[in-house]
């Protein structure tokens, strides 16, 4: 028979817990503190208003219980496999609020009529994919799974769950997607375990905040500052500023006012991300080019290069302000001429190329951030069977299309939609060993 523990031993403190101080490990917490401790490290796990119901239960459920962990260490382990079955649960939840009543299941091999089926549970959904894999002998009907335009394999597993969400646009973000594609197999692996493990409270509270991130941005709500899927950063009016001398510097365009008597140097104005009390800065921001991506988020060209009293009249005169900008999945257009790949560009600045300066292949390529697109691109010619010529590719990075200038374009306008050719002055800041290579 196993042992029968009394109430207060029950209740006693686990001191494998107890070591885990804010501090890493360390000796052991007065248990008081340590709960407070727990409860801190979820604290900023908030899921937004509009989260179905079962969904926001389970994750109060898991935050709950992640606090017993004072208590019994092997909470911890078991919150972080049950937290990848609460990320199922809720694409399940999320899938049927989607379907708004019916979903479309379409013949791939065009044989038979579309078929609709009622759907009011997840339930349901398994039900009709059971009941039209039945209908089904040998390759016909390919029954496929109607989403926006476009018709997916779905067989209401995770892995589908997960395609769905990608293809319906609730989930993105390039780097993300091979971050999901991991947790797929993580899933897989808590259904099946093979051996033995125990998980720290550090990584399953890093494991809500990403399933918390995960939820909300399920139900449309990215998260400010977030490591999967991120909200659009704020961006200020900022001045750069750099001499013959290698000095570069830059500020919030306040600083201008200030005259710190500093001779010869240069001014330019952009929009930046640059919080650095914030924590949130460019972290390629000297290497900034009017016509290349070489910084990390986006940056808009504003004004200059000129002197500081002129920067300041066109400051008075212009009143620009600040913004917020999304930088997940941009489009990305990239250069390839004698023997030469040169940085990411924006569609519109490639559009507004100059005929001599669109020979050569071009590639658009759809990623969080220019180096990405870069990499793939760099990759694609030196290890060409890894990395994908169409579609997703195993780096973080989309390729859309190669070929001509123009037909590179085509590929690109049909996913950003029309835009307007642009051709800013070329503009570049003398930090340029980040990037060498520009036309
Ligand atoms: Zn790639």
């Amino acid at each position: 028979m196993a042992e029968i523990r009394s109430l207060d031993e029950l209740q006693t403190p686990d001191s494998t817990t107890l070591v885990f101080t804010p501090h890493g490990l360390g000796s052991k917490m007065p248990a008081e503190k340590s709960a407070e401790y727990l409860q801190l490290l979820i604290a900023g796990c908030v899921l937004d208003p509009d989260v179905a119901q079962n969904t926001r239960r389970e994750f109060a459920r898991l935050q709950r219980l992640f606090a017993y962990g004072v208590l019994e260490y092997d909470i911890f382990t078991v919150v972080d496999d049950r937290a990848l079955l609460v990320m199922e649960q809720a694409l399940r939840e999320r899938f049927v609020q989607w379907c708004a009543g019916t979903i479309t299941f379409e013949d791939a091999n065009g044989s038979e009529p579309a078929a609709v089926e009622d759907v009011h549970t997840y339930d349901d959904v398994l039900a009709a994919v059971k009941r039209l894999s039945r209908r089904r002998r040998r390759a016909s009907p390919r029954w496929q799974l109607k989403v926006g335009s476009t018709l997916i394999d779905f067989n209401g597993m995770f892995a589908g769950l997960r395609t769905w969400a990608r293809e319906a646009g609730l989930l993105r973000g390039q780097r993300t997607r091979g971050i999901e594609h991991a947790l797929t197999h993580l899933r897989n692996a808590v259904a099946h375990p093979v051996g033995y493990q125990r998980t720290t409270p550090v990584a399953t509270a890093r494991t809500l905040h990403d399933l918390a991130e995960f939820i909300n941005q399920l139900w449309g709500c990215p998260t400010p500052g977030g490591r999967l899927y991120p909200a659009p950063v704020e961006r200020d009016i900022v001045v750069m500023a750099w001499n013959d001398e290698g000095n570069i510097h830059m500020a919030q365009a306040d600083a201008l006012r200030d005259d710190t008597g500093a001779e010869g140097f240069v001014y330019l104005l952009i929009r930046s991300v640059f919080r650095p009390e914030g924590g949130l800065q460019d972290a390629h921001w000297a290497a900034f080019d009017t016509r290349f991506e070489t910084t990390q988020f986006p940056t808009d060209y504003l004004w200059g290069p000129g002197s500081r009293s002129d920067a300041l009249a066109w400051l008075k005169e212009q009143q620009p302000t600040g913004d917020t900008v999304d930088y997940i999945d941009r489009v990305f257009l990239l250069r390839e001429h004698d023997g030469q790949l040169y940085p990411p560009m924006r569609p519109d600045v490639a559009a507004g190329l100059l005929p001599e300066e669109q020979s050569g292949t071009w590639h658009s390529v759809r990623a969080d951030f220019p180096e990405h697109a870069f990499a793939h691109v760099r990759e694609l010619n030196s290890t060409p069977r890894t990395h994908a010529r169409t579609g997703d590719c195993i780096c973080p990075a989309h390729h859309l299309s190669s070929g001509t200038h123009e037909e590179v374009m085509r590929t690109a306008e049909a996913v950003v939609g029309t835009m307007t050719p642009r051709r800013p002055p070329a503009v570049q800041t003398p930090d340029t060993f980040l990037w060498p290579h520009r036309f």
